[in-house]
Order: structure tokens, then C-alpha cells, then sequence
């Protein structure tokens, strides 16, 4: 028996659902690449990446995902042979020390815990062992999105003043830029990247990357610099050149409706209204926990994603909740991945997501729970909606 008919729910984390109005823009024909729409277009997000990066920086977009993003990132900054210090916190970070390492980067991970956020003071001690400032860059995702953890990431810049490391600071925000405080110029952030489909609410297919001052001046010397990702290239006044090459037309107009929609939701009430989605999860999944199946991966609520929490099954296959509510009511979760395969599902509440998504999304959960006779403590839907309540009384 299914009861999926209707418009399904992405809440995984990435793809993530498209607004109709996002949609609408990119239903359009092609144009000439050199038309002024499309020239204005691009120039118009690029400066409106500046407010989501909040950044007075250099900006750039590319026809890639995240992964593409990853290697613009890196590409433009490092030579063969650089030291980076990867900042674990799960599985997202890791990903990206290793594309460093395959590029010709000489990739340290500082061990950390998929339970819990990197630890500041342990970055400032191996930043002060470091003394020869042989570690040119270190490398850290805001949001997690295996583990649900969120990084403090004006604490790692702290820890980075206080070891009086010269290391360029590089930040993933791809599951965090678009559902909470990220603020690259403040924070001196070097090279901060992202992409259109988590809280960008866009067609997976745009990478997004903006760059200090200082990151430009790494640039400068970098040997790892191929055509495609070059920012020097992309700085070219022509505009054919800030896409190297033809614009990626219907994405670009996608994000131009989604950038549109933030700024007029306002994107510090964006933030906000993750927040409380966040908190109206963790309502649910702390009422599911007290039947000892289910639990938080991260156990320090600070700690915890606004944009995606994972969840731990205990003696069950977590498939068998994502399978269900997927087929059986059209809401699709994450699965755990990496160390969590198998053991863990991920409910990801991020981009164009209300409170009514949100309940619906706790709700097909719990029906799962129940059809599926998974122990758990009953009221969690219950809980969200208390939760919501008290956020907007
Ligand atoms: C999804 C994700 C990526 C990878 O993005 P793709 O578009 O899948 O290549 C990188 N970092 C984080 C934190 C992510 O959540």
C-alpha cells in the first residue's frame, strides 16, 4: 500500500527541493551567450554572492558540483607538494583532503570524532607545533553533512590568530551557506566554497567559490592552477571568459530566482527559520530516542547541523525507515554514509523547507516507526509541533 501520491519531499541532504519559481526561471529558451541578458546575469551573481558569502571578495561560479568546486578551490591556491591540515569532523572534509592529495598536496588529517565538532584548541596546538609554517592551508567543512555536526568556525579562526599561523583558511560550505551565519570576510575566511543544491535551492550542476585578498595572493604563486578552474581567467573583464567558456544559462537563471527568494525572505530570517526547523527536529528525534532504538549521532546539541541531523538506529537497518517512507509516503531521507552505513538515516531540513514540510517529513517518519514496529517514544510529531509553536508565539 502507498500513500505517496502528491508532491514528493526531498529531505536529504542534497539534492534538495526546487521552488516552483526557481523552476519557472530556467523554462526558457537559450540566448546568445554575448546577449546582454546573459552578460547581466552573470554579473549580477557574482555580486549577489558577495552577500551570501558576505565577503568583499573575489567571486566565482562554475558549471560543476560541489566536487568541482572542491578542486576550484584547491586548484587555485596550493602547488604540488603544499602541506594541508584537514580538520575531521566525518566524512565531508576527509572527501576534500583527498582531492588535495590526488591534485599533488601532501594531505594530514587532525583526527577528529563524527560525534562531535572539531576541537579548537586541538587545531591550535598542531598549528604551534608547527613551526616552520610548513601547513599551508587548512581545510574545514562548516556543516558535516554524513556526521550532522556543525564546525565553530570563528573559533577555529581564533585558534588558527593564536598559534600565529600564516595557513590560508579554506571553509566547505556547502551544506551551511544558505541555512546559517556564514561570514567569510569577518570570520577571514580565504577560500570559501559552496553549491546550487542544498540551501541554494537550485539544479544541482553550480559550484560557487569566492576568495580573500590573500587567497589571491596565494594564487599568484600557485602551480596547481589548470584553465578550467582559473581565477585568473575568470577575472577577465570578457565576459565569455567568466565562465571559461559558454554560460550555463538555465542553471544560472535558476539561482538568479533563488537568490531573489532569499533576499526577500531576508537571509538572516533564512537563518533563523533553520534554526527552528533544527530545533523542532530535535524535539522529534529526542521524544523517538527514550525507546532506546534511535539517537542523535551528535550528543551535544550545540553541535548539531541546523541544516541536517542524523540519526543512529541501533539493532535495526536504517534502510528499512528510508525505504518506507520513501515508497510507502513519497518523503525521502538520507541514508547514513561512510562509518554510518546501514546504521544511521539523515532527516535533512534545508533550503525551501517550511514548518509544514518539516511535519510532514516527522511524520512519515513516525508512521515508518510505527508500521515497521520500531521502538520508540510516541509523541515526537507531537514535540515538533510544540517546538514550532513556542519559536513563533
Ligand atoms: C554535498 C556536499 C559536497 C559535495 O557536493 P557534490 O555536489 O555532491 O559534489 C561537499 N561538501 C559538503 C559539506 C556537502 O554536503
Amino acid at each position: 500500500m502507498s500513500i505517496a501520491s502528491g508532491r514528493p519531499i526531498l529531505a536529504m541532504p542534497g539534492p534538495t527541493n526546487i521552488p516552483d519559481r526557481v523552476m519557472q526561471a530556467m523554462m526558457r529558451p537559450a540566448e546568445e551567450l554575448s546577449s546582454q541578458s546573459i552578460v547581466g546575469l552573470t554579473e549580477s551573481i557574482l555580486i549577489d554572492l558577495k552577500r551570501i558569502f558576505r565577503t568583499q571578495g573575489e567571486t566565482f561560479v562554475y558549471a560543476a558540483n560541489g566536487h568541482g568546486g572542491w578542486e576550484a578551490a584547491l586548484s587555485n591556491v596550493l602547488s604540488r607538494g603544499d602541506k594541508v591540515l584537514v580538520l575531521a569532523s566525518g566524512r565531508f572534509a576527509i572527501g576534500w583532503g583527498e582531492m588535495a592529495r590526488f591534485m599533488g598536496a601532501d594531505t594530514e588529517v587532525l583526527a577528529g570524532s563524527w560525534r562531535a565538532a572539531v576541537d579548537p584548541a586541538a587545531v591550535e596546538a598542531r598549528l604551534r607545533a608547527d613551526t616552520g609554517h610548513t601547513i599551508k592551508a587548512v581545510m574545514v567543512v562548516q556543516v558535516d553533512t554524513a556526521s550532522g555536526v556543525v564546525n565553530d568556525i570563528p573559533a577555529i579562526r581564533a585558534a588558527i590568530d593564536a598559534a600565529n599561523h600564516p595557513a590560508l583558511f579554506m571553509v566547505d560550505g556547502v551544506a551551511s551557506v544558505g541555512c546559517m551565519r556564514f561570514e567569510m570576510d569577518e570570520w577571514r575566511i580565504d577560500v570559501a566554497m559552496s553549491a546550487s543544491q542544498k540551501g541554494l535551492m537550485s539544479s544541482p550542476g553550480l559550484a560557487v567559490v569566492a576568495a580573500s585578498p590573500r587567497a589571491l595572493a596565494a594564487h599568484a604563486l600557485a602551480d596547481m592552477r589548470t584553465g578550467y578552474w582559473d581565477w585568473t581567467g575568470r577575472m577577465n573583464t570578457i565576459a565569455y571568459m567568466k565562465h571559461c567558456g559558454t554560460a550555463p544559462e538555465h542553471l544560472l537563471f535558476g539561482l538568479r530566482a533563488a537568490f531573489d527568494m532569499i533576499f526577500e525572505e531576508g537571509l538572516e530570517a533564512v537563518w533563523q527559520r533553520h534554526a527552528i526547523l533544527a530545533r523542532a527536529t530535535h524535539a522529534a528525534v529526542e521524544t523517538w530516542a527514550t525507546g532506546q532504538v534511535l539517537g542523535f549521532s551528535v550528543p551535544e546539541p550545540a553541535q548539531r547541523s541546523p541544516s541536517v541531523t542524523t540519526i543512529l538506529v541501533e539493532g535495526f537497518n536504517a534502510a528499512t525507515i528510508t525505504d518506507f517512507t520513501r515508497d510507502v509516503c513519497g518523503v525521502s531521507l538520507g541514508l547514513g554514509i561512510g562509518d554510518y552505513t546501514g546504521k544511521a538515516f539523515r532527516i535533512a531540513h534545508m533550503g525551501h523547507f517550511s514548518a509544514a514540510t518539516l511535519l510532514g517529513t516527522l511524520g512519515a517518519v513516525e508512521i515508518a516507526l510505527q508500521a515497521k514496529s520500531v521502538p520508540h517514544g510516541s509523541g515526537g510529531v507531537a514535540a515538533a509541533v510544540a517546538a514550532l509553536s513556542a519559536a513563533v508565539a
